[in-house]
């Protein structure tokens, strides 16, 4: 644990209208606590949820142009659609639509969290999009306003904007910073050899509820605030919790093996980040998270282990 980054430390707000390019870095997410409520009429589930956005990056660097294009590189490369329905060519058209400009820009998107891995790698890269044609086109939006259009791009989008450590509410779209006295937490990040989808996990909780087969469901995320605030790690890795986790281990139950090893190579915590199936452990600090994540690439369990330290900011011009 060391001090660390505070949320009102960088409020650098966007550069006026740049020539470009404009580079943006933008953290990977995981949820510290994880409840989730009944599936809504609206086919949400009400979720209450403390995002924290952690050092493991994707960067979107944005040029002018006279149309709008995505090339990409890194993590899902040749997987990935760079189409309309990727998240960085609709969160510039929300800009756009929402501002009034013309959607003209050359997009490269370098990635390095991993695809449909549940760190919310699609919806950082909206954000980094939001942020990046904004500073691009000179239009200048408040944070705010940013989350407002990102909102209607995805739940997780509206943290990513903002970073640090925040709690979600609705179906995570609506997000109230916790200002706790500034502490570096370290983490180990186990991803796997494949991504497992969202949407999937959920109808895997549907259906474990509806066989009364799911653990009972999280409480209020008071247990795990009251630990943020102690700053003390031991205590942090008994209040994490995920439910979703029950449906990550029943569609990929070997992660309960690297769930366990984590654990058995000293990790104070672990738990599924998300939707899954990335595995994220607590580590005391530093070296400790570097031997665990040594021992976990030794493991074969998962295709590569990685440190990472949060609340990092979130979507940010570089
Ligand atoms: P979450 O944690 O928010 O549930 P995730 O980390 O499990 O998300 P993502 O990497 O965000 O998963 O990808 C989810 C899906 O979003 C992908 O399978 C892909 O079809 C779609 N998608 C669209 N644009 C992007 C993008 N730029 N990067 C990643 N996925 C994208």
């Amino acid at each position: 644990m060391t001090e660390a980054w505070r949320p009102d430390d960088d409020e650098d707000r966007p550069r006026r209208g740049l020539p470009g390019p404009v580079k943006v870095r933008v953290p990977a997410k995981v949820n510290l606590h994880l409840g989730v409520g009944p599936l809504r009429p609206d086919g949400f589930h009400e979720l209450n949820t403390v995002y924290q956005a952690i050092s493991i990056h994707d960067e979107l660097t944005a040029r002018r142009g006279d149309t709008l294009t995505l090339t990409m590189e890194g993590e899902g490369t040749g997987e990935l659609a760079l189409d309309e329905s990727n998240l960085v060519i609709r969160a510039a058209r929300a800009l756009a639509e929402h501002t009034g400009m013309p959607a003209h820009a050359r997009l490269h998107l370098r990635k390095q969290i991993p695809l449909a891995g549940g760190l919310a790698g699609g919806s950082a890269d909206a954000a980094a999009a939001l942020v990046a044609c904004d500073a691009l086109w000179g239009t200048e939006l408040s944070r705010d306003e940013l989350a407002g259009i990102a909102a209607g791009l995805g739940s997780d989008v509206p943290f990513l904007v903002y970073g640090g450590t925040a709690l979600g509410t609705g179906h995570g779209e609506t997000i109230s910073p916790i200002l706790a006295r500034p502490v570096t937490w370290h983490w180990v990040v186990a991803i796997a050899d494949s991504g497992l989808s969202t949407p999937a996990a959920y109808r895997e909780l549907d259906r474990l509820r509806a066989e009364y087969a799911a653990p009972p469901p999280l409480r209020s995320a008071d247990a795990l605030l009251a630990a943020l605030r102690g700053r003390d790690p031991a205590r942090l890795g008994r209040a994490l919790g995920n439910d979703l986790q029950a449906a990550a281990l029943t569609l990929r139950p070997a992660l309960a093996e690297t769930l366990k090893a984590g654990e058995a190579a000293g990790a104070l915590a672990g738990i599924v980040s998300g939707s899954g199936p990335t595995c994220v452990f607590l580590a005391t600090d530093a070296t400790q998270a570097e031997g665990i994540a040594t021992e976990l690439r030794a493991s074969g369990l998962c295709r590569t282990a990685r440190t990472a330290y949060g609340p990092v900011p979130g979507a940010r011009v570089c």
